[in-house]
């Protein structure tokens, strides 16, 4: 089926869907049944215009399509890797950090990755907050005058309509003490058209600072429609992050990052987080070893500025939050001086002398 195909210009949800579409044989529709079973199948017009059905290992495709290894689950995974329940006080908001909390208003998304760390809290069954459940969640936030930030997600939150964001953005605005709204989606990338500049003024809260951190993990997926759609954001003045995955087979090779963040940067997004694979259940098979990961930041700190460079982070289990992980760069030597390595690896002598008075 060709790109043009009427199928490709809804969402597809279903393993029929998926195949009618011409993205994958009809011999996988058994396969694609039983993961549709347990998790939700999303993919949006946008997206699926992107996939080369020709290429078994198109990357696009990989993130979307269903896969049996979703299915078998390693010992260390579970259902909420990053620790969200210990730290939630009330229902959808998460405080693991004094300064900041976030906030799930929505349980769905446009489409569904297949390596989710939420994957066993969202999709279209799943319950989104709801109108009670939000003023909860603003008296929780409203009470304690250290919270500076709060993170919207979910699901993606930019799934609601402009007017239901423009009443969540009104009532954190009115919220003296929050002086940061921080919403994470994928939508720019899934959905380009749905960003709009209604959207966009939805978002802006007067006197306070809004952040999007857009979600892409392949440099096909900031196609020009992507960008446009973040020109609308940055146009109303909203300032743009980045979010990706560390993910098997989609970009754990130095030239992929390379053209991943260079596209970021080029459609206004500054590169912000890479994330190590967290422990969700049933995605071993997207996890990139610590060691290669690190080894892949290196190469990549050699060839960008550190305008396009992002942290490698690691969310750790137990709600410890995200931890830096490197490479490191400098250590002591045990003679009172650091040894620091240059970006090609090579490494030089650092006296830290300081005055002495
Ligand atoms: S858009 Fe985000 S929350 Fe939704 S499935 Fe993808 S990773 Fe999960």
């Amino acid at each position: 089926m060709r790109d043009d195909s009427p199928s490709r210009t809804r969402i597809l949800t279903t393993p029929d869907a998926l195949i009618e579409a011409g993205l994958a044989a009809p011999e996988r529709r058994a396969e694609f049944a039983a993961v549709a079973e347990r998790y939700a199948i999303g993919l949006t017009p946008a997206l699926a215009g992107l996939i080369r059905a020709s290429d078994p290992d198109d990357p696009i495709a990989r993130q979307f399509l269903p896969d049996a290894r979703e299915l078998i689950r390693d010992p260390a995974e579970t259902d909420d890797p990053i620790g969200d329940d210990a730290k939630s006080p009330v229902k959808g908001l998460v405080h693991r950090y004094p300064d900041r909390v976030l906030i799930k208003l929505v349980a769905v998304c446009a489409v569904y990755c297949r390596f989710c760390f939420r994957r066993e809290r969202i999709g279209p069954g799943a319950a989104s907050l709801s109108d009670g459940e939000f003023a909860a969640a603003l008296a929780y936030v409203r009470a304690d005058p250290r919270i500076w930030e709060v993170i919207l997600t979910g699901g993606d939150p930019l799934t609601l309509s402009p007017r239901r964001i423009a009443l969540a953005t009104e009532a954190l605005s009115a919220i003296d003490h929050v002086k940061t709204l921080r919403w994470h989606t994928r939508l720019p990338v899934a959905a380009p058209e749905r960003v709009t500049a209604r959207t966009a003024r939805a978002l802006r809260a007067g006197g306070k600072t809004t952040v999007v951190a857009v979600h892409a993990n392949h440099p096909r997926e900031l196609t020009q429609a992507a960008r446009a759609a973040c020109r609308r954001l940055s146009a109303e003045g909203i300032m743009l992050v980045s979010q990706s995955v560390l993910l098997r087979r989609v970009n754990d090779d130095v030239e992929t990052l390379d053209a991943l963040m260079r596209a970021f940067v080029e459609a206004g997004v500054k590169p912000y987080y890479l994330h190590h694979g967290d422990l969700a259940p049933g995605t071993a098979h997207w996890r990139v070893p610590i060691a290669e990961g690190q080894a892949l930041m290196r190469a990549l700190r050699a060839r960008l500025s550190g305008l396009a460079m992002p942290t490698y982070v690691l969310d750790m289990p137990g709600a410890h939050g995200k931890i830096p992980i490197g490479p490191q760069s400098i250590r002591p030597d045990g003679a009172g001086r650091y040894r620091v390595a240059d970006p090609r690896g090579v490494e030089h002598v650092y006296l830290d002398r300081l005055s002495d008075t």
